[in-house]
């Protein structure tokens, strides 16, 4: 058997060359980091829901047109996605203020923002991924002006479209961070949403009851990440093996 070429082993998941030129292999694992590495545990299952959770978002938004670097799911733990050059940027977009916003600017955990604010990080982990501006952005060439105007209508975009897509479950969408790619077709090139999108990356929290589905349960040892990465998961229609309920028929497809 032919050992599978590794590019990169990240945090959360490892790339392999995929099998046509162009294309990567996103193997999604159960490790868990929280403050930039110092907390690090393996969390059964997590990798199962993150990669069956993100083709659900990326397969929603190629949908209403929004363009994503995914391909199709392969396995429980692999998908296939388009190669791109990532941009150093971790977009994040804020729609209530919890986390680092709360803290560097006073607010409250869970304040509305009079509208959703959008901001950048630079991607490096030595440097603890730190709040950038768009003048850091143009000055160091990570991204042209016509890049920014793309990237903030993404970011917009995938934002109007998750707030729905959670609203609809019970969900409310704190905030989120995408990645965003480049693909150069030719002379052209099109930025597309590239990573994952899954509850590692987003604030989830339950309407009624403010219970948190997201990685904040496992940064603030709140309980168990599987099931509330389950619950995600349960409501949106796409557990693993969803369980059928007593009595109930089954569609198959
Ligand atoms: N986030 C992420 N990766 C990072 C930093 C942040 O996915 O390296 C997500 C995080 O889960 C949250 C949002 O981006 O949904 C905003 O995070 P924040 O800036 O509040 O940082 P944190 O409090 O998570 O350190």
């Amino acid at each position: 058997m032919a050992r599978r070429k590794k590019i990169y082993e990240g945090k959360a998941k490892t790339l392999y060359e995929g099998p046509e030129p162009g294309t990567i292999v996103q193997y999604f694992k159960d490790d868990a980091t929280a403050f930039n590495a110092e907390k690090h545990d393996v969390i059964e299952g997590k990798g199962v829901l993150n990669n069956i959770l993100s083709e659900f978002f990326m397969l929603g938004l190629a949908q209403i047109g929004v363009p994503t670097h995914f391909l199709k799911r392969l396995n429980m733990r692999e998908q296939l996605v388009r190669s791109c050059e990532i941009i150093p940027l971790e977009v994040i977009v804020r729609n209530y203020a919890a986390g680092s916003i709360s803290k560097r600017l006073g607010i409250d955990e869970g304040t509305q923002l009079p509208r959703p604010v959008v901001e950048y990080c630079y991607k490096d982990d030595a440097l603890g991924d730190p709040l950038v501006t768009e003048e850091h952005i143009a000055a160091f060439g990570w991204a042209s002006q016509q890049d920014m105007d793309d990237i903030l209508s993404l970011a917009l975009r995938v934002n109007d479209f998750l707030s729905g897509v959670f609203l609809a479950v019970g969900i409310r969408l704190v905030d989120f961070k995408i990645e965003i790619g480049r693909i150069y077709e030719g002379d052209f090139q099109r930025l597309v949403i590239a990573d994952e999108i899954s509850p590692d990356s987003c604030r989830l929290w339950d309407i009624k009851t403010g219970q948190k589905l997201d990685k904040d349960v496992f940064r603030r040892d709140l309980g168990s990440l599987t099931d509330a990465y389950s619950e995600v998961a349960r409501r949106l229609g796409v557990m693993p093996n969803n369980p059928p309920a007593p009595g109930k028929p089954t569609l198959v497809n």
